[in-house]
Parts: C-alpha cells; structure tokens; sequence
C-alpha cells in the first residue's frame, strides 16, 4: 500500500473540474503503447488501491470525468514507471496525435493565426472549467499560451508543455518547437503562461 499516493489522491479528489472522458482515453492509450496491456493493469491496480479507480472499458468519450482522476492516473503510472518530466511531457505531446476531439478541429489548424483563434475552444471542448488563450507574435516568432483558473496537479504542467508542442508541432511542420513554462500558478503566479518559440 503507498499511503503518500493515497494522500495525495484524496488531496487531489477535493479539487473541482471536469474533463471529456476522450482525454482519459488518450492517457490510457499512452500507457498501453508504451508498457502494453500488463503495465496498464499495473498502473490501475496502484489508482484502485488510492480508492479511485478508473474503469477503462466503461469509459465514454463524450462524458465528463473529474480532472483530477486524470491527474491520479497521470501520477500513477509516473509513480509505477519511475517516470520523470520527460515521460510527461512525452505523454502530453502523444495526447493530441491521439485525440477525436483535436482530429475533428484539424480543418482549423492549417495557420497559426487559426491555431491562435480556435485555441480557446478546443480547450472548452476538453474542459468545464479553466480558459486558454494565445497571443501571437509573429515578428519574434513567439506564441504565449495563458491557462489561467486550472490548478489541479503541478504534474500537468509538464503534461500540457507536451501538448502544446505537438499542436504547435502539427500546426507549423516545424521540428524546432521550444517551449517554457514562465509563470505557474503553483508558484508565485496566478496563471500559468508558455512562451512557444519555433
Ligand atoms: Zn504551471
């Protein structure tokens, strides 16, 4: 038993948001690819025994599951793994790749001006809760991604840096993607911000 993930999901559990059970899927998929069907029963054993479990075969798509059970998994199988930053950060560029709901707004991510335009919506489209938006300037071939109202899990930081490297990515065809979280509402900041520079 490993009480210090107990406590911290039951910590975790406290916090309210909701996220389409699509995201799930794509977490679930990540662990699946990475260390097969074994690794994965692995992982969910570990949530049950916080007391969260997480039913993949009943998961719908179009439901709405708390974040933070996406956050426990998340923390799970990077606890399971031994995984560091960049498993996460792995985990979150392969998210998008995977997702119906990112597939389904590709007509939109032709140009980064479009990518900018549609930013907030895609993120109504996962989420009940928080906003995203982007500024874009091109001069400096910068883009700042503000997520602000979302505090569940330090963990997703790292997670959404992926994320945002592989739309940008897609959005772009460029493969020199840097990004950097400069302000975190985990820190002393009251959003999070992502300076992406291609
Ligand atoms: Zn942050």
């Amino acid at each position: 038993m490993d009480d210090l993930l107990k406590e911290e999901a039951q910590q975790l559990m406290k916090k309210n948001g909701n996220v389409k059970g699509e995201a799930l899927r794509t977490q679930v998929e990540y662990v699946r690819s990475r260390k097969g069907e074994d690794g994965l029963k692995k992982v969910l054993k570990k949530m049950e025994e916080t007391g969260y479990s997480l039913e993949v075969e009943k998961l719908k798509y179009q439901h709405w599951y708390p974040e933070a059970l996406d956050a426990l998994f998340i923390l799970t199988a990077k606890k399971v793994f031994n995984w560091g930053d960049e498993d996460i950060f792995d985990m979150g560029k392969f998210a998008p790749r995977q997702s119906f709901i990112v597939k389904l707004s590709a007509q939109y991510l032709f140009s980064i001006k479009n990518l900018i335009k549609v930013a907030p919506m895609i993120w109504k489209k996962h989420y009940d809760f928080g906003k995203l938006r982007a500024e874009l300037n091109e001069e400096d071939r910068k883009i700042n991604v503000v997520v602000e109202d979302y505090k569940i899990h330090p963990v997703m930081c790292k997670f959404f840096e992926g994320y945002f490297v592989s739309v940008f990515k897609f959005c772009t065809k460029s493969e020199k993607i840097e990004i950097e979280e400069t302000k975190c509402a985990f820190k002393e900041d009251s959003n999070h911000e992502y300076v992406l520079r291609w």
